[in-house]
């Protein structure tokens, strides 16, 4: 069936499916958004349909003050944080959210990640922050709409740009990542759940290891995003 936003969906529908073949959500807890700027709409996967039986014509599409545009099904319980992260962030594309077990663990352990190798240096210069855990008054509020705010919150906070940090563990919950297009906020989910993994084995190894030194951050990421980046692995 072919629709005004059949694009948006597909795009949205092939995201969800990587990743789960990437392994990052078990049952349905998982969410991949895309976004159309020039319609002001976005596509995200329904709420409890097991990614095995998901159809592209499943995907709801909303604008960003979530009012479905197309689909019959519930939208994901997280669409107001989306929702909220593409209309204060107009740069990006696309959003993922996993519970994935390293990223989760972080989250729970309220820890920034901090960068300790190259992997993490060839994404992002900064530790992988980690948001408070939401106040009472947010969490019983409007939830999803107040994590949104949360996220927002901590990189205002912390002085930090969402065009160079792509990713955030909000505190006894789980990571969000985003990106240009949905495929790069999946791409980033799966490199912050390696890193987060490749963290805390270092400190298993070795709890007094140094962060990395800042001639070996700045060597890595700027050859893959600096002006003559010529990197790419
Ligand atoms: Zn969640």
């Amino acid at each position: 069936m072919n629709t005004k936003y059949s694009y948006l969906k597909q795009e949205c529908y092939e995201a969800n499916i990587e990743l789960n073949n990437l392994g990052l959500v078990i049952y349905t807890f998982g969410n991949v958004s895309a976004v159309d700027r020039a319609n002001g709409v976005f596509a995200i996967k329904p709420s409890g349909i097991p990614y095995e039986k998901l159809k592209p014509e499943d995907i709801v599409v909303l604008d960003y003050d979530n009012s479905i545009v197309e689909g019959a099904l519930r939208p994901s319980s997280d669409t107001k944080t989306h929702a909220y992260l593409y209309k204060n962030w107009d740069h990006i594309g696309g959003i993922a959210h996993t519970h994935a077990t390293y990223s989760v663990a972080w989250a729970q352990a309220q820890q920034d990640i901090p960068i300790f190798g190259t992997t993490h240096a060839d994404h992002l210069t900064a530790d992988i922050p980690c948001a408070q855990p939401m106040k009472d008054s947010l969490i019983e509020g409007d939830y999803e709409h107040n994590t949104g705010i949360q996220i927002l919150d901590c990189f205002e906070e912390r002085g930090l740009s969402a065009k160079e940090v792509e990713m955030v563990l909000i505190g006894n919950h789980g990571p969000f990542a985003w990106g240009k297009t949905a495929a790069k906020a999946v791409y980033n989910s799966k490199v912050l759940e390696t890193v987060a993994q490749m963290a805390y084995l270092t400190l298993q190894i070795n709890p007094n290891a140094p962060r990395l030194k800042n001639s070996l951050i700045k060597k890595h990421y700027e050859r893959k995003h600096g002006n003559n980046a010529y990197y790419g692995q």
